[in-house]
């Protein structure tokens, strides 16, 4: 079990006031995260379609915005729904985030106190990463 600082309390703070943006007509599951980059935040929320599959996350949503800053690696990413067990991020968001650093932490928050910290390789073990493209092209 990994300890939770105030950092981590700090960033889930961020990701609450994301949450509060989220744009779910039709689950009703408000989510909201923040990514600390490079001393910044960067938040998201979800955003639902009324083509479901046009959905985004907010923690894809958090990264794009990351991106735009210029940021591509990542130290940590805080995760809240409202779920009352701390929200996991989905397996697509597990291996978007993976790209800018595999071993992020990551803070979850639900609707209860409880919070819950990881690493991103606890969630993703093994994950499909830059590395590999790299082994292909030496191989040729
Ligand atoms: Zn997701």
């Amino acid at each position: 079990m990994t300890e939770i600082t105030q950092a981590d309390l700090a960033l889930l703070a961020f990701a609450r006031e994301a949450q509060d943006k989220a744009y779910a007509p039709y689950s009703g599951f408000r989510v909201g995260a923040a990514i600390f980059a490079d001393g910044e935040i960067y938040q998201g929320c979800n955003v639902e379609n009324a083509a479901y599959g046009s959905t985004m996350c907010a923690e894809r949503g958090a990264a794009m915005s990351a991106v735009l800053a210029g940021k591509t690696y990542f130290d940590a990413i805080a995760v809240v729904g409202d779920s009352e067990d701390p929200t996991v991020p989905c397996g697509c968001c597990r291996q978007f985030l993976a790209e800018f650093n595999p071993e992020m932490r990551v803070v979850m928050g639900g609707r209860l106190d409880h919070v819950q910290v990881s690493s991103l390789d606890q969630l993703l073990p093994d994950a499909f990463v830059r590395g590999y493209l790299d082994q292909e092209a030496a191989a040729q």
